[in-house]
């Protein structure tokens, strides 16, 4: 039975006041834990009250269908409210990673055009930096003030205060724009991609079929909020199933992991292959001693998940890993392997029904089994994103002849299983997020002492890939450990955290082609100790 009752589409109404109407009012909606351990229950009623305050609060402040808000927050239950609150009102709501730096913020908030920001005051720093250069931002609303501390720096609870909880979302049609996250690419700044709120109809469709989630799971996805797992299916595809989800404000830590797990009985669990392959380093005195007989699945996403990850699971834990692939533009899941499926340990999977996969070769020419490739979709399924924001062109030139190309690189075999073989272009997947190398090469330059740049990413058997850069450094100045640092400093306070070299590599030039473009592949190849070919364009 599809989640769309009455051509009502719109996803924080069907996320929360639907499910009431379902008779779930009193079911809980999501467990709270934060990161000391503090518990604390939000029922689907709660959802339902809080998140349509926040609407209240958005149309009190001037907001009308289509302005854009952003939240900017580590794993909370005010970001579970905004998020809802402004779809309920056709805002678009855009989300931030919490370790962004002052570059990445100003980029993505300021193309845009973003209206206003819900964050801590501890992040409020970054954003009075680059609030000069963001005309458009009108309020930054603080969840952890108590009253406002200007006419454009609000608190959250008093705004809440203020606000009736009667709120009842528009009819809303199925293109109506809804999520904004941005993504990198290996040139540029980030691109916007947008969708729209008939992506509810795949979230929960993909919720149901490929994480098994009924109305008796206890879930949880360890994946932040900045990123589309932690909307598609930290938010969107389970909420829309009246599903109960764990939420847990903490960072990696495999006992308290594993405590959750236990304690809170979780059923389906929803993570990814770095943080898979950590548990697997952990010594097995540390999780041997768990129950973990309730839950029933594994699934992971965002990187490769190595054969090896999947054998330790069934040695260790008695379960599988079922590994899924998607991406920001496809807003949810499209290949994936999934109970009643047979697991090929490193594949990705098939595609699901209703997608249409194909690997194709530059050229254009439909590839058979067997051949590497670009894979690409049929376009047409319903959680395709609409756009990239503010820029179509590129939007455009991700289309030929009906099929979207991913930028992945993949071959499938004589069964139809798909094997990720890279990207075809130079953006870097560490840990699951996608970094461009461009945007850390920017941040370097900005140091004085660096002359040239290039940032690469190299094969790691933990993050999959590390940030490597190489910096050639202006006539008369000295490598030095306080450099090192200072660069590397500058990277996380820029771009992010997890954009920060974990190497950085000293050269006499940085290779680049007639052009002036960044040989890129070269950098790689000699690092790797491997044959660069052709390298007829080198600048001489
Ligand atoms: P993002 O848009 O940030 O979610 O990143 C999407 C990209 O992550 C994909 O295009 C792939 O390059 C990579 N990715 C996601 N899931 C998988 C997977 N299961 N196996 C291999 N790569 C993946």
């Amino acid at each position: 039975m599809s989640v769309v009752v009455n051509g009502q589409y719109n996803i924080g109404h069907i996320c929360t006041r639907q499910q009431c109407d379902l008779g779930m009012g009193e079911k809980t909606a999501f467990r709270w834990i934060s990161a000391h351990q503090d518990r604390a229950d939000y029922t689907f009623n709660d959802l339902d009250r809080e998140s349509s305050r926040f609407a209240n609060v958005l149309q009190m402040l001037g907001f009308t269908a289509g302005d854009i808000f952003f939240t900017f927050l580590p794993k909370a239950p005010e970001q579970f409210f905004a998020f809802l609150g402004a779809l309920k009102l056709q805002v678009i709501c855009g989300t931030l990673f919490s370790n962004f730096g002052d570059d990445a913020i100003l980029d993505r908030l300021g193309d845009a055009g973003a209206k206003a920001v819900i964050t801590k005051k501890s992040f409020l720093k970054k954003l009075t930096r680059v609030r000069p250069q963001l005309p458009s931002l009108q309020y930054i609303i603080l969840t952890d003030i108590d009253e406002h501390q200007s006419a454009e720096i609000l608190s959250y609870a008093a705004l809440m205060r203020e606000a009736s909880e009667d709120f009842t979302a528009p009819l809303t049609p199925p293109e109506t724009p809804s999520v904004l996250h941005y993504t990198s690419g290996s040139t540029g700044k980030p691109k916007g991609v947008l969708h729209a709120h008939r992506s509810v109809l795949h979230q929960s469709m993909t919720a149901a079929k490929v994480l098994d989630l009924t109305q008796f799971d206890i879930y949880w996805c360890t994946a932040d909020q900045g990123w589309v797992t932690g909307t598609s299916y930290g938010i969107i595809g389970p909420w829309s199933l009246g599903v109960t989800q764990i939420h847990y404000g903490g960072g990696y830590d495999a006992k308290l992991w594993f405590d959750v797990l236990q304690k809170e009985a979780v059923t389906i669990w929803y993570s990814a292959p770095t943080a898979l392959r950590m548990l697997m380093r952990e010594d097995a005195g540390l999780y041997g001693g768990y129950d973990l007989s309730k839950l029933r699945h594994i699934y992971s996403v965002g990187e490769p998940l190595n054969p090896e990850v999947i054998t330790w699971a069934r040695a260790a834990l008695g379960k599988d890993i079922y590994d899924t692939w998607f991406q920001t533009e496809t807003g949810g899941i499209m290949i994936s392997n999934r109970p009643g499926l047979q697991i090929r340990p490193g594949s990705m999977g098939t595609p699901l029904e209703g997608i249409e996969a194909a690997i194709i070769a530059d050229d254009g020419e439909v590839l058979g089994d067997g051949m590497t490739g670009n894979l690409c979709l049929k376009s047409g399924w319903a959680s395709m994103f609409t756009t990239y924001l503010n820029n179509p062109v590129v939007y455009g030139q991700k289309f030929k002849n009906g099929y979207y190309y991913t930028g992945d690189t993949a071959v499938r075999d004589a069964e139809g299983y798909y094997w990720f073989k890279g990207r075809s272009d130079d953006v870097i997947n560490t840990a699951g997020h996608l970094i461009s190398p461009f945007e850390v090469e920017s941040a370097l330059l900005e140091i004085p002492e660096v002359a040239e740049s290039g940032v690469i990413g190299a094969p790691d058997e933990l993050l999959f890939e590390k940030v490597v850069a190489f910096v050639n450094l202006h006539e008369g100045c000295t490598w030095s450990r306080e450099l090192e640092v200072k660069l590397r400093l500058h990277v996380s306070n820029r771009a992010s955290s997890i954009a920060t070299p974990q190497e950085i590599i000293v050269v006499d030039s940085v290779p680049k082609n007639k052009s002036g473009k960044i040989m890129r592949r070269l950098l790689k190849a000699r690092y790797l100790g491997q044959d660069a070919g052709d390298i007829s364009t080198l600048e001489e």
